[in-house]
């Protein structure tokens, strides 16, 4: 079912709740990168633009202490959101109560509050983690304050909180409407196209640390990939149920019968390193050789080798569709970068192809070669980029309205 998005949705006049994902790097006070904010404009711009009310929510960290809050609060991202809207932002240091019920009735069309942290509603309450359990009464209470609920936090849609679940929720309830914002209307768009309606050949390339953190999305994708090329510390587990010495590269012992069962379900369709590059210890400064498929004793896989990341490249050649998520190696350290930046080179070049970043390492490496202006889309949210690919219904999406 097609779900309700801003453009849909009067907002003159409107007090309008919007749910952004302001989670960005914070220290003393100053924010480290600020792509989420950026990210976040669209539909705030809509809704002052439009003669709405923007009042923002969003949380910030993770809040277990009091001394957690002098960290994590909005306020330095109040302020860089006013330097990007050019036009001031009010900020209220608190996320209910008179304070910001008066800011609110005091708002003019087209003003724009931040509220505080939401997750501030974790502590010192009877409820306990209010916001993040999903207090049903916080939810009906930020739902009270506002005509119009937007969600535009894909990077939290795979959790139940009080401020995505919680509000949207209790705004139906009350027979307002709560519509996706256009980042999350992206997301879902390019997400979706690539689960549910791919452009073939489609090709799912997958790394990272751990098979456990991606068996739900090579289920998923088995039977709609052409071809899935695993990469990254998960392949050894690959590689060892195939019979191949794996040294002491990462493995999970108790995934070995899975990925047997994943490497028969899906054919020729997984394809794994042919060649590695090993060293002896995790370290930019050991001794590493391109070694095959079998890793020596004493040695670990750190990144694929020259012959996979051709193999890799010449399969991706033909591709309409593909889907990144996990790095190719432990690509913090340059000796084992080359096969993260070739993958993410590769799909750079590609013409005529949706080319989906599933956010996180994958995503820092586009950013860091300079091509991410070339990817047809880097989801903003890790965690929940990979539970769509899963296939998984995401409660932060499920709750907006339907059109
Ligand atoms: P994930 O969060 O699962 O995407 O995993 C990313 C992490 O996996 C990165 O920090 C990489 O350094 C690490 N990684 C990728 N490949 C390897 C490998 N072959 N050996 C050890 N760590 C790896």
């Amino acid at each position: 079912m097609a779900k309700l998005i801003v453009s849909d949705v009067d907002v003159k006049d409107k007090k309008v709740l919007i749910r952004v994902d302001f989670n960005v790097p914070i220290k003393n006070g100053v924010i480290g990168n600020d792509n989420r904010i950026v990210a976040a404009l669209p539909t705030i711009k809509y809704v002052i633009e439009n003669g709405g009310k923007a009042i923002l929510l969003s949380h910030l960290g993770r809040i277990k202490s009091d001394e957690d809050k002098k960290e994590l609060s909005l306020r330095p991202v109040a302020e860089r959101l006013s330097e990007l809207l050019g036009k001031d932002v009010k900020f209220v240091p608190s996320n209910e109560g008179a304070e910001l019920e008066t800011a609110i009735n005091d708002m003019k069309d087209g003003d724009v509050i931040l509220m505080e942290n939401t997750r501030f509603q974790d502590i010192d309450n009877d409820f306990g983690k209010r916001e993040s359990k999903n207090d049903p009464k916080l939810g009906e209470y930020w739902a009270s304050l506002g005509d119009v609920y937007i969600n535009d936090a894909f990077g939290t849609a795979h959790r139940a909180h009080a401020s995505n679940v919680g509000i949207a929720t209790a705004m139906k309830a009350a027979g307002k409407p709560a519509a996706a914002g256009y980042l999350m209307e992206k997301e879902i768009k390019f997400l979706g196209d690539a689960v549910d309606n791919p452009v073939h050949p489609f090709v799912t390339i997958l790394g990272g640390a751990k098979v456990s953190d991606k068996i739900g999305v090579i289920e998923n994708l088995i039977p709609k990939s052409d071809h899935i090329l695993i990469g990254g510390g998960m392949a050894y587990t690959f590689l060892a149920a195939q019979g191949h010495k794996i040294g002491k590269s990462l493995f999970e012992a108790d995934k070995v019968e899975l990925a047997k069962e994943l490497l028969e379900k899906a054919g020729d369709k997984i394809v794994l390193p042919v060649d590695n590059i090993a060293a002896a210890e995790f370290s930019n400064d050991a001794k590493h050789e391109v070694v095959g498929q079998d890793i020596p004793d004493g040695e670990m896989g750190l990144d694929i080798g020259p012959k996979t990341i051709s193999l890799f490249k010449d399969i991706l050649k033909d591709a309409k569709t593909v889907v990144w998520n996990g790095p190719m190696g432990a690509f913090e350290m340059s000796n084992y970068a080359e096969g993260t930046l070739e993958v993410g080179r590769a799909l750079g070049e590609l013409k005529d192809a949706s080319t989906i970043i599933g956010g996180g390492d994958s995503a820092a490496a586009a950013i860091q070669l300079g091509i991410a202006d070339q990817i047809t889309h880097i989801s903003t949210g890790g965690g929940a980029s990979l539970e769509y690919l899963e296939g998984k219904e995401l409660p932060g999406i499920a709750a907006i309205s339907d059109k």
